[in-house]
């Protein structure tokens, strides 16, 4: 809160930063912040998605605008109906405590003659989108004649969108002294255009560096034949059964048909693209802020108005044409100091693809294999478990307890857990024994159904802690890197999941480190790992599973703690299938 204040906020906006539990500034609020409030000034400022410009350039405009004239002073431009409502929302937030203020949003889709009616009643502040902004001003039904400040804000998706033309003309119609402040995650030429005819000698921030992908995400790609992009997707999402996901795909056709196959595969998913109409657009989203859509498959530009912090996984069904794209999508995860995965489903021949990537982003890419068919059935086994153990009883089924012992009785407890969990593990067992793995990995070798293929003898553990005991998987690989005692490279694909995670190690440490963690306990609890059973992650692994199960043998990981959502795997989509199913038009490629 000092900071704020230091920044140069008054009162009735340092509450309002109380209010929405705002400690401290990001870097973009703090560079860009004081140089809004004391000079006039244009202003370029470059930050990644979820950095938080929206109040680097909200506080500032509404403690500069006069608010004792009705007149229109400030015009944020945004490039989508969402991202527009989105920033209305927290404009309104921000201003509180300051009840002159208005503040109007300006989109298409909805009544023109309601929008006009709410300026005429005094708008200091506009949020708008361009398309319906330019339509306004040739109606004359807005005047930004008089405007002090022009925001554009997400300038590389505007223009991304196509809204040059747009922008420019609306652009003329605001005075020439005013101020404007771009923001924008990427610096491309057309925006560097902007900034040149549009601002004055601008003042420029950059947070992180230029053109750069946000470091909290971790970028993975999965090599696949052709045909199998979908049986693809489907083991990705059974190894992360809490996985909250945007798949992105090129076509608003494949968006549609690959969310049908989901929900058709019983997964919690969505589709969001551009042919469906305003109300089923708002629907889905609704049901994806709420988590009862686990995966949203998404186009480029319908998934641009997105802003949903905990976005565990982007998954990326086809590579975009342009990098800049990339960036956009793996910028939905990792947000607000969380970690995410951006994962890359490619084809052989899309590999360098990648590697232009990898050049753009300044950041490695890791080179995994889809999970084989027994990895999978082990992950969500031990999911299984952690969510019996984890259900609140429901006081409900007491009256019914008797005749349900009456059923179980002779059935001692470990035979019980087994009937239990083999519920729900001898469908996905079923499933995937069918099933072939996919020949999926970089190096080429191929998984044979049920097969614990090895390939260059790493270890694949167990641990019974997760991303519900604070980890993700880099603060997961120095607690075990430090625990052990381990070196840097000895530690490899360490997967954190909700209640329990995975890694791999050489064999060689594999003692050490079975022998750091024997009876450890951090908090009071034991912090159990023990040998996979499987390879595991991207191809490490040894064979044996014989011996490794034998050693497990009698300890059974109905581990910690609370919480455990996830898909249902019944057949057939959840209760919300219907509504999203609406819609389905047979669309046209962009
Ligand atoms: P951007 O426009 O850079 O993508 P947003 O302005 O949408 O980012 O902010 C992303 C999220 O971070 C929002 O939920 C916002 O409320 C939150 N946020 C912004 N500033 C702060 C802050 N100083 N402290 C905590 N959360 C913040
Ligand atoms: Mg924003």
């Amino acid at each position: 809160m000092e900071k704020f204040k230091a920044l140069g906020l008054q009162e009735s906006l340092l509450d309002a930063v109380r209010d929405l539990g705002f400690e401290t500034p990001s870097e973009v609020q703090e560079k860009a912040i004081p140089i809004l409030l004391e000079s006039e000034t244009d202003l370029v400022a470059l930050a990644q998605t979820g950095t938080g410009k929206t109040a680097a350039f909200g506080f500032p405009l509404i403690q500069k605008i006069d608010r004792g004239s009705r007149t229109t002073q400030g015009l944020i431009l945004s490039p989508t109906r969402e991202l527009c409502l989105q920033i209305t929302n927290e404009m309104k937030l921000y201003a509180k405590y300051e009840r002159s203020v208005n503040v109007v949003a300006i989109y298409g889709g909805a009544s023109i003659t309601e929008q006009a009616r709410q300026i005429k009643r005094g708008a200091q502040i506009i949020v708008a989108t361009p398309g319906r902004m330019k339509d306004m001003i040739n109606r004359r039904l807005v005047d930004i004649g008089k405007i002090d400040y022009c925001v554009l804000d997400e300038a590389d998706e505007m223009l991304n969108m196509g809204f040059m033309e747009d922008i420019k003309d609306i652009l003329s119609n605001t005075p020439n002294d005013k101020s404007t402040w771009l923001f924008s995650a990427t610096m491309p030429k057309e925006v560097a255009t902007i900034a040149k005819k549009f601002m004055h000698s601008p003042q420029e921030i950059t947070v992180g560096a230029k053109n750069s992908g946000a470091t909290t995400v971790q970028h993975e790609y999965y090599v696949v034949g052709g045909r199998d992009r979908y049986p693809a997707l489907k083991r990705l999402a059974d190894t992360n059964p809490d996985i909250f996901s945007v798949v992105f795909c090129r076509t608003k056709r494949d968006t549609q048909k690959v969310a049908e196959k989901l929900i058709e595969d019983g997964y919690n998913a969505g589709a969001l693209h551009g042919d469906l109409s305003q109300n089923q657009r708002d629907l889905v989203m609704n049901a994806f802020r709420k988590k009862q859509i686990q995966m949203l498959v998404a186009t480029d530009v319908a998934a641009r108005g997105i802003d949903v912090d905990d976005i565990t996984h982007v998954i990326n069904y086809q590579l975009p044409d342009e990098i800049e794209t990339y960036t956009h999508r793996s910028g939905r995860t990792g947000r607000a100091g969380k970690s995410g995965i951006s994962m890359v489903i490619v084809t052989r021949s899309e590999l360098r693809k990648i590697k232009a990537i990898e050049k753009k982003i300044k950041q490695e890419f890791v080179a995994k294999t889809i999970p084989t068919g027994m990895e999978i059935c082990e992950i969500q086994l031990y999911h299984l478990a952690n969510k019996i153990k984890d259900t609140k009883i429901n006081p409900d089924v007491e009256p019914y307890l008797p005749a349900i012992g009456d059923v179980l009785a002779g059935i001692d407890r470990d035979e019980l857990i087994q009937k239990m969990v083999s519920v729900e593990f001898t469908r996905f067992y079923n499933y995937y024994n069918k099933n072939n793995d996919l020949k999926s990995s970089p190096a080429g070798q191929e998984g044979k159904k049920g097969d614990f293929t090895s390939s260059n003898g790493a270890v694949r553990y167990f641990i019974n802690v997760g991303e519900k005991d604070g980890y993700d998987w880099m603060t997961l690989k120095d607690f075990i890197k430090e625990t052990a005692g381990l070196g840097r490279d000895d530690l490899f694909k360490v997967d954190v999941k909700d209640s329990f995670s995975f890694f791999n190690t050489e064999p060689e440490v594999s003692d050490r480190l079975m022998a750091a963690f024997k009876d450890l306990k951090v908090a009071g609890r034991f912090v159990n790992v023990e040998i996979s059973s499987n390879p595991g992650g991207a191809g490490g692994g040894r064979r044996g599973g014989h011996r490794d199960k034998a050693k497990r043998k009698g300890k059974k990981h109905f581990n910690d703690a609370p919480k455990g959502k996830r898909r249902e795997h019944s057949k057939g989509a959840g209760p919300h299938s219907g509504k999203r199913r609406s819609g389905r038009k047979k669309g046209n490629f962009f």
